[in-house]
C-alpha cells in the first residue's frame, strides 16, 4: 500500500471529522490553560481545508497536504494554524509519489522539523512537539523493520497518545499556556491532544 492521493484526501477528511467530534474537548483543555479556542480554530481550519480540496484536482498526495497547510495558515488565527499549516506544507513538499512507509516517515519528520523551526519548542515544553516527536520516532522505527503503512501508522498513533497524556505534569514553556507558569501544571496540552488525533486518524484511514 502506498500513500496515494485518495489516502491523503481521506486523511484530511478524517481529521476534519475528528476535530469536529472532539471540538468541545479540545476547547475545554484550551480553556484550562489557554483561551478556549483550540477546538474552534481547528474545526474552522479543517472545514476550510475540505472546501479547498473540493475545488482542487490534486497533482498527487503531496499537493493535497500542501494545499491543506496553506489553507490552515490563511484561515486559523491562533498559534496552531501556522504551526499545523507549516507542518502539512512540509509533509506535502517532502512526499514523493508513490510514497512508501519510509517516505512517509521522512515526510512526517519534515513536518515536525517545520513545527520546531517556527515554534522553537523542545520536547517537554508542553506543546504539539510532545506528541509529534514520539509519533515520528515510532513510525520511523516501524517502517525500518519493514512494517507497512497501516502498522507504521498504528505504531505512531500508539506513541502519540501517551505523548499527549504525558504533557499533564509538564509546565508550559511555549505559547499562551506558558503565561500561566506553574498553573499550567496538571492539565493536558490541547495541541498535543489534537496531534494525537492527527496520528489516530492516519492510522484509521490506512487501516480502512
Ligand atoms: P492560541 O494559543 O493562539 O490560542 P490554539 O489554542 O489554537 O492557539 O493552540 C494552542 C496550542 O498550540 C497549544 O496547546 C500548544 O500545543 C500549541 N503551541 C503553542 N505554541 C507553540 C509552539 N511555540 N510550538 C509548538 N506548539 C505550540
Ligand atoms: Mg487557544
Amino acid at each position: 500500500m502506498d500513500f496515494d492521493t485518495p489516502l491523503a484526501e481521506a486523511w484530511i477528511r478524517a481529521i476534519a471529522a475528528a476535530v469536529e467530534k472532539e471540538q468541545s474537548r479540545l476547547t475545554e483543555l484550551d480553556s484550562a490553560i489557554g483561551d478556549g479556542d483550540h477546538g474552534s480554530n481547528l474545526r474552522r481550519g479543517f472545514a476550510a481545508a475540505l472546501t479547498a480540496l473540493d475545488g482542487l484536482r490534486p497533482a498527487g498526495p503531496g499537493a493535497v497536504l500542501t494545499r491543506t497547510g496553506s489553507t490552515l495558515i490563511s484561515k486559523v488565527g491562533g498559534a496552531s494554524g501556522p504551526l499545523y499549516g507549516k507542518a502539512f506544507r512540509a509533509i506535502g513538499a517532502a512526499l514523493p509519489e508513490p510514497a512508501g512507509p519510509a517516505d512517509v516517515a521522512e515526510a512526517l519528520s519534515a513536518g515536525l522539523d517545520a513545527v520546531r523551526l517556527l515554534g522553537k519548542a523542545e520536547p517537554g515544553d508542553k506543546t504539539i512537539v510532545d506528541a509529534w516527536t514520539p509519533a515520528v520516532a515510532a513510525f520511523r522505527a516501524a517502517a525500518a523493520t519493514g512494517a507497512g503503512l497501516p502498522a507504521s501508522a498504528a505504531a505512531a498513533a500508539a506513541a502519540a497518545h501517551p505523548g499527549a497524556r504525558d504533557t499533564v505534569p509538564l509546565r508550559a514553556r511555549k505559547g499562551r499556556a506558558s503565561y500561566l507558569g506553574e498553573r499550567s501544571i496538571g492539565h493536558q496540552d490541547p495541541g498535543a491532544t489534537s496531534t494525537a488525533l492527527v496520528f489516530r486518524t492516519l492510522a484509521d484511514v490506512t487501516a480502512a
